[in-house]
């Protein structure tokens, strides 16, 4: 097999992922996804697509009403005009369109900066495009946002781009816009590519906001911009994302995107002209679901003990559990065994993570409540065993 392929590991997760669906009786809180259907008048959008026979490809950018709608979707949210004749690209998922961005920017041996802990697709791109992945360390007592400092002390004459993903998998971290106009000012001064994956975007708890790196002064024309319907929307299985950016990039992914995809799937884009348009009380519905389980999940950890810090978006909570005296891939794997809670181990997410947990609180509420109930009676098990 490619030797490429030895610098990757299978996705820590979904190995996981394979424990839990062969354990009974489990209460997941592992995969990162949306526990609600699709919104069922956008499932309808894709049946009368279906029916009307909407079944051939699309252009390779995707249709021209999607795109117009994504358009106005961003120039709403961030005031920011992408144009939806060549500025865009409807990818199958934001997973596609990180390989079309790596594809496209990278040469054999260009470095990304990217902060640790890191979304576990971000390294394997990077290397399937032949760059060099270097994460630069976040801190939690900063919560785990990236600094402008270390980004900085990171590059190298070989550094080509900076791949940022905020509100943040696994640490529920988002960038105020104070913090990425720094970062911006970093990428404007050492003229770096900025890749930002901002799926989580709609994500955001306690009044936090999200700024668009694109949408900064000088960034548009340095960015591409990576977003979708899988969270927001509750549309993982549909496949589809947008991914922007300005011509010389898009006319780069595109020779990648054709020849690799031809077009994201046709009756998923019809579904999404929905999402975009008449699903937005959908979408702060589920918010507000995932709010109130944010704050049982904060409230659990502290009554545990457990450091954390409060995540801001997505639907993550990222807590310390070094003061139970174990490591996280062993918390994980006897919360699993003697509890049948699955949550995933920090190290997953690179070294950063180590010493952490990532629960994914896009669970049933009742549920949610008895997985932390049982991790409660873990901790104290294992704490007392400490003492
Ligand atoms: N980016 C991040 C940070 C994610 O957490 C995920 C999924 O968990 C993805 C991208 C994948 O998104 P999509 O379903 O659009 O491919």
């Amino acid at each position: 097999m490619s030797a490429k392929l030895d610098l990757v590991s299978a996705s820590g997760i979904r190995r996981f992922f394979e424990l839990i669906a062969t354990t009974d009786g489990v209460i997941s809180l592992g995969v990162g996804e949306p526990d609600f259907p699709t919104p069922n008048h956008i499932s309808q959008a894709a049946i009368r697509a279906i029916e009307n026979d909407e079944t051939a490809y699309t252009s390779n950018y995707g249709l021209i009403e999607l795109r117009e709608s994504v358009a106005r979707h961003l120039n709403r949210l961030y005031g920011i005009a992408y144009d939806p004749e060549s500025e865009i690209i409807m990818s199958t998922g934001v997973s596609e369109g990180l390989n079309l961005a790596t594809q496209a920017l990278l040469d054999n041996d260009d470095e990304v900066l990217s902060p640790d802990p890191t979304y576990v697709a971000y390294m394997p791109n990077v290397v399937f495009a032949g760059g060099r992945f270097v994460t630069v360390p976040t801190k939690a007592s900063n919560g785990f946002c990236l600094e402008a400092a270390a980004l900085e002390a990171a590059i190298t004459p070989a550094t080509k781009a900076v791949l940022l993903g905020y509100p943040a998998n696994p640490t529920g971290a988002v960038m105020d816009r104070e913090g990425l106009e720094a970062i911006a000012d970093v990428c404007r001064r050492h003229d770096l590519f900025v890749i930002s994956d901002e799926i989580y975007d709609r994500l955001l708890y306690d009044g936090a906001e999200h700024t668009c790196i694109a949408s900064l002064p000088g960034m548009k024309e340095r960015t591409v911009l990576l977003g979708g319907f899988s969270k927001a929307y509750a549309m993982t299985g549909w496949r589809l994302g947008w991914v922007c950016a300005p011509q010389f990039i898009t006319d780069a992914m595109m020779k990648v995107h054709q020849y690799v995809m031809m077009s994201a799937p046709t009756a998923a884009q019809f579904a999404a002209i929905e999402a975009l348009e008449h699903g937005e009380e959908d979408a702060r519905g589920m918010l507000a679901e995932y709010a109130r389980r944010r704050k049982l999940v904060i409230k659990s950890c502290r009554e545990m003990s457990l450091d954390l810090v409060e995540p801001k978006g997505a639907f993550y909570a990222f807590p310390s559990i070094v003061s139970t005296g174990l490591e996280d891939e062993e918390f994980a794997g006897r919360l699993l065994l003697e509890e049948k809670v699955a949550v995933v181990p920090g190290s997953a997410f690179g070294p950063g993570g180590r010493g952490h947990i990532r629960i994914c609180y896009a669970q049933d509420y009742a549920l949610l409540t008895e997985a932390m109930a049982r991790m409660a009676r873990f901790v104290h098990r294992y704490r007392a065993a400490v003492k």
